[in-house]
């Protein structure tokens, strides 16, 4: 399949590096030159727990020097930069083209309708964790999944050949029509997580020292998850909760997504995560005090962190 990935730095390229060892045209679109000098000088380095190795069978560009039409766009920006990222690659999205949103968050398929019609988009979640080590350098250890299915429920073939695709890779992807479920259970985890730590500054297992912690980070999944309920999808609040706390209990050290952005003096993901849940819990008149106050905290935090 000829695959080309917009947004690639940590999940992009982990998943660019994978398709093109397993026989796909992968081509790397990013606007981060570093990144994409180094990967045309030297390959990609790729250090996952099937080895440290240099993937060079791969095409890497900036957006506008990118012409070739792909089967299947990628896209892994952060959601914040989605609509620009589709905009520069906005020659590349021709009628035959598929776009396929695996970011975090709510609100990918609306951003993506913008430049592509809809039953050419695909939408899913993965577990796969990534980190950037340095230009043309990112590593993933420990073992994901990817869920996906077409945006609009319909079953067509070509769903099933990227889940294929995707699995020959070695990122053990499944299509079925029960993905939004997965996808609020992700954000609801990550509307906890990322915007406590991002705010507090503690990292993940140090919500555990005092019961506030996990209070409030249950308080968070519960409200999340009573809007996808009153929505009508089948999400499981127990099940995502206990995730919270074997996180909690686990992940010694972590500083989640959010709270690196702050730290780095970037703006966070929180309008996709929080900020859309808040946004659809209005349509329905349900009110979300938690997620809403750590909303506005992150909002704050940002301020200060881009000054
Ligand atoms: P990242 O910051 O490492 O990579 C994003 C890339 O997008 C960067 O290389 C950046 O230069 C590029 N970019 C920004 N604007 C662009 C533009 N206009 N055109 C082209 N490229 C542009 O982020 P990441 O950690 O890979 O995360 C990507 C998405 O995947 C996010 O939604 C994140 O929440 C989600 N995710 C991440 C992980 C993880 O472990 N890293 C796991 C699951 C899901």
């Amino acid at each position: 399949m000829q695959i080309s990935i917009v947004g690639a730095g940590a999940m992009g390229s982990l998943f660019g590096g994978l398709l093109a060892e397993s026989g796909n045209e992968v081509t790397l679109i990013d606007v981060n030159d570093a990144h994409i000098g180094a990967i045309r000088a030297k390959g990609l380095r790729l250090a996952t727990d099937s080895g440290d190795r240099q993937v060079t069978a791969l095409k890497a560009l900036r957006p506008e020097e990118a012409a070739d039409l792909p089967d299947l766009l990628l896209v892994f920006t952060k959601t914040l930069h989605t609509s620009a990222a589709l905009s520069g690659v906005r020659h590349l999205i021709g009628p035959g083209v598929h776009v396929l949103s695996l970011q975090n968050g709510l609100g990918n398929v609306e951003k993506i309708a913008e430049f592509a019609s809809p039953e050419r988009i695909l939408i899913g979640v993965t577990t796969w964790p990534a980190d950037m080590v340095g230009p043309g350098h990112v590593h993933s250890h420990g073992k994901g999944v990817v869920r996906l299915m077409a945006a609009d429920g319909v079953d067509r073939p070509f769903v099933a050949e990227v889940s294929e695709v995707l699995t020959r890779a070695g990122l053990d992807c499944t299509s079925d029509g029960t993905v939004w479920a997965a996808i609020w259970e992700k954000v609801a985890f990550n509307a906890a997580l990322n915007s406590i730590c991002a705010v507090s500054g503690c990292t993940v297992d140090e919500l555990g020292k005092v019961p506030d912690g996990s209070r409030l980070a249950n308080d968070v999944v519960t409200e999340v998850l009573s809007v996808a309920l009153r929505m009508g999808i089948d999400v499981d609040p127990a099940k995502c909760r206990a995730n919270v706390a074997s996180a909690i209990a686990q992940h010694i050290g972590h500083k989640p997504s959010m709270l690196q952005d702050i730290l780095a003096g970037r703006r966070t993901e929180v309008e996709s995560i929080n900020g859309a849940v808040v946004a659809a819990a209005g349509r329905l008149s349900i009110k979300l005090p938690v997620t809403e106050t750590l909303l506005s905290l992150v909002r704050l935090a940002e301020v200060r962190a881009i000054a």
